[in-house]
């Protein structure tokens, strides 16, 4: 069935990247999130952001507009959707994002302090992007706290930087080597992004202030080109269903819900689906599929709109009978015919054996 589905896949679409932040505490991946989702609250509800179940859901229109100013960002290359981002920072939530046995990020953001340079949270998190081989890119963050920084949100930040004053240039090109040196004693070489020519080679650097917005468009820029470039592969959308359970949790009201996250394929209102319950595989249909509404000035309550079919990649709250036992963090798999059911079920179970092993390991 994935071979069908991988004949049928089209290069042409594309799902959108998940995109996780890590990085070492108070470096500011929590900024660089609120940053990229303040991106334009006025593009409307049609390509404005919004704010899924733990994860936040950027479209193309909002990238652009980010990037408007920066150079060589063409926005009728833009190919893919959108971005759709982890909202927990750090990498215990990257851990634990998996799918299929390996990440369920496509791209990650390494935030890293200019000022600190690698710290001990910094290599956890490089260790994991390379065990799990995670593409990333470094934000080499805080930039407006070299000395005499004058900040410019809309400018390109290579651009910008050439036109601080000297004493300013110098603190930063300094502060750079430093850490050039600390990743390669990690045997990591990195570089500006504008002079990567190896992507195989270099992992790339792109300076940033998460408080102020200065090269927040760049680095979603490079994102848009690398994954476009380099992932098309994996970000070519297929029918087949890829789908992860990340919460379970009751709801006044609703009883027992589950927040999954859909990376690719179509969920669907009455899909039966298969999932892993402590006691034993669980099997039932789908009720309805939900979001909450987009932000609004004024958020009245936490509404929630309905939805009858929803594609990857997406975050989005199931409804469904027996949702109690079911464990998080675990796939969700669709039966589309009777004679699955019971290899989907076989699967469920073998899930949860898979999880508890690498649980007795740790
Ligand atoms: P996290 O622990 O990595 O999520 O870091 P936070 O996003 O919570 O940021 C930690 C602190 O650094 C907060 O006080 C932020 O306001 C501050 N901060 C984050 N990004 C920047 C930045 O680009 N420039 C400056 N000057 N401060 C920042």
């Amino acid at each position: 069935r994935r071979a069908d589905a991988l004949a049928a896949k089209s290069d042409d679409v594309l799902r959108s990247p998940v995109l996780c932040v890590l990085g070492h505490v108070d470096t500011g991946k929590t900024k660089m999130l609120d940053t990229i989702r303040r991106t334009n609250v006025q593009l409307g509800e049609a390509g404005g952001i919004t704010q899924q179940l733990g994860a936040t859901r950027v479209p193309a229109e909002a990238i652009i507009q980010r990037c408007g100013r920066v150079k060589g960002f063409t926005p009728e290359k833009v190919k893919i959707p959108g971005f759709l981002i982890i909202d927990t920072p750090g990498h215990e939530s990257f851990a634990n994002l998996r799918s299929r046995g390996s990440s369920l990020c496509d791209f990650a953001i390494l935030v890293v302090d200019i000022m600190h340079g690698i710290e001990p949270q910094t290599l956890e998190s490089i260790k994991l992007l390379i065990k799990r081989k995670t593409p990333f890119v470094v934000a080499l963050n805080k930039v407006d706290r070299l000395y005499g920084y004058e900040s410019n949100p809309q400018k390109d930040i290579y651009q910008h930087l050439k036109s601080q004053n000297m004493n300013t240039q110098l603190e930063f090109k300094e502060r750079y080597e430093k850490i050039v040196v600390e990743f390669a004693e990690q045997g990591i070489n990195v570089i500006l992004a504008p002079d990567n020519k190896d992507v195989n080679e270099y992992i790339s650097m792109v300076p940033t202030s998460a408080q102020l917005g200065d090269g927040v468009g760049n680095i979603m820029a490079y994102i848009v080109e690398h994954s476009q470039k380099y992932l098309s592969d994996r970000l070519g959308y297929i029918e087949d269903v890829d789908c992860t359970v990340m919460e379970v949790r009751s709801l006044p009201g609703l009883g027992t819900t589950i927040d999954v996250i859909l990376v690719n394929g179509t969920l669907k209102t009455s899909d039966i689906i298969v999932l892993t319950g402590t006691d034993g595989p669980i099997v039932t249909q789908i009720r309805d599929i939900l979001m909450p509404a987009p932000l609004r000035e004024i958020r009245v309550k936490a509404d929630y709109e309905h939805y009858k079919e929803i594609k990857g990649s997406q975050s989005v709250k199931i409804l469904a009978k027996n949702l109690d036992k079911c464990v998080a963090g675990l796939p969700l798999f669709v039966c589309n015919r009777t004679d699955e059911l019971e290899i989907l079920k076989k699967d469920a179970h073998d899930q949860l054996q898979k999880a508890l092993t690498s649980i007795k390991k740790k």
